[in-house]
């Protein structure tokens, strides 16, 4: 077993973190005791960050589900993309600009929150971003 320090890629806090590994897979984090940000403490969030690290529990490729009773489908990604782009474009059409927001993490680099707030505003959505903490 190994462990590497790291930050959490959650929030603008950027706690700092110990990552423990068996060289394989990460098999648990806990709060970095000499990191100012956060002094060995973390949220629930950071806290349970190794469980994201579960590639078996990860998805794949994109699904559907086309109403609340419809079982998921496998679709590509066009078809994913068409269909999350009609549904927000549908909101704004009926409810304004303000009826959608992002909730994007404070980690992003500049150059990310750049191409992110380019494509928002390309679109015409006027969106709200914000960051968790
Ligand atoms: S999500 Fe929690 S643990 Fe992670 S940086 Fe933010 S406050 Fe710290």
């Amino acid at each position: 077993m190994s462990e590497v320090l790291s930050t959490c890629c959650y929030c603008g806090v950027g706690c700092g973190v110990i990552i423990e590994t068996d060289e394989q897979r990460i098999t648990g984090v806990r709060g970095d005791p000499a990191h100012p940000a956060n002094f060995g403490r973390l949220c629930t969030k950071g806290a349970t960050l190794h469980l994201t690290a579960d590639s078996t529990a990860r998805a794949l490729y994109p699904e559907l589900r086309r109403s609340h009773a419809a079982p998921r489908e496998r679709v590509d990604w066009d078809s994913a993309l068409d269909y999350a782009a009609d549904k927000f474009a549908k909101v704004i059409r009926e409810h304004g600009p303000d009826s959608v927001a992002f909730y994007i993490s404070g980690q992003l680099l500049t150059e990310d929150y750049y191409v992110f707030n380019k494509t928002v505003t390309l679109r015409g959505l006027q969106a709200g971003v914000a960051n968790s903490p």
